[in-house]
């Protein structure tokens, strides 16, 4: 990680949603904190701040990707610390948030320390650490979660698991309370999905392929409203999927109840009519997708493994509620779950392969597609998802927003830029993504932490790049 640097960036399109502020500014951090925000903050600089010409770009506060799937400590053929925050940076975010199911998962305050370490030795961006609700992720008795927040996690999960026991998740939510702590919840159903590995549907039935039926994630999200509002404790539904959990996280705030959730850009972008192949999936859910862009689209195969995830891909209804669930505010957050597989893992039948994809470098251009460029919602209220809104449920004042004192973390981005994603380009250690050779619309071309530039297009995040910003 950089030490504290000074930095004037200048001339762009300013958008810090958490003070209502869109307009034409200079961005100015001085020793890593936000030092002014205004048309003249220019003036404030001491002589010989290195400046960073952003005209023509918006800059925003850092953007927060809270779900992602690092794989240090014991997974690193499939991502490390180093090559995890270096595709975070390309991606435009300046902070991310470590899932605990790594191998040992992080359930004690020595795993959070090393977590720590590494970050600070090979991290390009800042790294935040989840602790896990149960030891061992196993659902079966709690983590120490008194001692991991003392070590420094910012949130609990058994994220790629889901606690089944009603009654070690109300202790957990009641523990958390007590230490001021989100309770981030992969919501799964077991005894429903069983062994589910595509959307219950028509394309599982057609595909003879086993389904993992909508209401599996449902009846926990259910589940989780009731325990909020039985402790109290903030409960947050990670990875939304199915439009009754939409339902369900609506009624349920309109009741006052502390629970949030969040989407990724596969599940609002894709449906299950990808698993039978390019052909079928343009011709149908995929056919207003992305009517813009010209040039070829994307082909695959029936049964590929990269459109493998957990939760899966849904029906076309699905995903037009999970926007229309971004669009009114139900959904206050966007996150990629990020996760690396190698490519021997992917490689198999579609029934042995892991779940997930990449998601870091393809995430907000993504979202601006289906969101902003389709005018679903306003660039400020797109990048609320990205910055105050994350901030706001980790506790995290000094992120996700350009108050004076807040830390010197900025995105700049381009949000119509054209360009095509290539995997085998990618910064991550894998390349499990089902967007490589997709044509996006919208680019990060600055990163900065701290008043550092961490990255600024090529060449690739890690590297000095302060020449760069003179
Ligand atoms: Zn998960």
């Amino acid at each position: 990680m950089n030490l504290p640097k000074s930095l004037l960036i200048s001339g762009g399109r300013v958008i810090d949603p958490a003070n209502a502020f869109d307009g034409p500014a200079d961005v100015l951090v001085l020793d890593g904190k936000i030092a002014a925000v205004s048309p003249a903050a220019g003036a404030q600089a001491p002589a010989g701040t290195p400046r960073f010409d952003a005209t023509g770009k918006v800059v925003c506060p850092g953007l927060i990707d809270l779900h992602a799937h690092l794989r240090e400590p014991g997974q690193s053929a499939k991502e490390t610390i180093a090559t995890g925050t270096a595709a975070a940076a390309r991606g435009g975010f300046t902070s991310v948030v470590c899932m605990p199911n790594t191998a040992p998962a992080i359930d004690n305050a020595g795993t959070v320390a090393l977590i720590h370490q590494r970050a600070e030795s090979d991290g390009v961006v800042n790294v935040f650490v989840a602790g896990a609700i149960s030891k061992n992720i196993a659902g079966e008795e709690l983590a120490p979660i008194g001692s991991l927040k003392q070590a420094g996690v910012i949130a609990i999960t058994d994220d790629g698991h889901c606690v089944q026991n009603n009654e070690l998740m109300r202790r957990a939510l009641e523990y958390a309370k007590m230490f001021d702590l989100p309770v981030m919840d992969h919501c799964q159903d077991y005894s429903l999905v069983t062994d589910g590995v595509v959307h219950e549907g028509y394309w599982s039935a057609a595909l003879g392929l086993r389904g993992w039926p909508a209401s599996g994630e449902e009846l926990i999200v259910a589940r989780n409203v009731l325990l909020a509002e039985l402790t109290g404790a903030q409960v947050h539904c990670q990875h939304l999927s199915a439009a009754g959990s939409v339902q369900l996280l609506r009624e349920a705030k309109a009741r006052g109840i502390p629970i949030s959730g969040e989407a990724c850009p596969h599940h609002f972008t894709l449906t299950d009519a990808v698993l039978a192949g390019s052909d079928e999936f343009w011709k149908s859910d995929g056919r207003e997708l992305f009517s813009a862009q010209h040039g070829e689209r994307p082909r695959w195969p029936s049964y590929d493994t990269h459109f493998k995830m957990n939760p899966p891909l849904r029906q076309a209804s699905d995903r037009a509620a999970i926007i229309e669930g971004l669009a009114d505010g139900t959904i206050e957050i966007i996150s990629s779950d990020h996760a690396p597989h190698c490519d021997y893992e992917k490689q198999v039948e579609f029934d042995y392969a892991p779940f997930g994809i990449t998601g870091f470098e393809t995430e907000l251009a993504l979202s601006l597609m289906q969101l902003h460029h389709t005018n679903k919602l306003s660039l400020p209220k797109l990048i609320a998802k990205f910055t105050v809104a994350p901030a706001r449920l980790l506790r995290l004042p000094n992120k996700g927003n350009f108050n004076v004192g807040s830390d010197g973390d900025v995105t700049i981005f381009d949000p119509d830029e054209e360009w095509v994603f290539d995997a085998a380009a990618s910064a991550s250690k894998s390349k499990n993504t089902p967007f490589s050779g997709w044509s996006l619309k919208g680019r990060a071309k600055a990163v900065i932490v701290r008043g550092g530039v961490v990255y600024a297009g090529e060449p690739v995040a890690g590297e000095s790049a302060l020449s760069l910003a003179r």
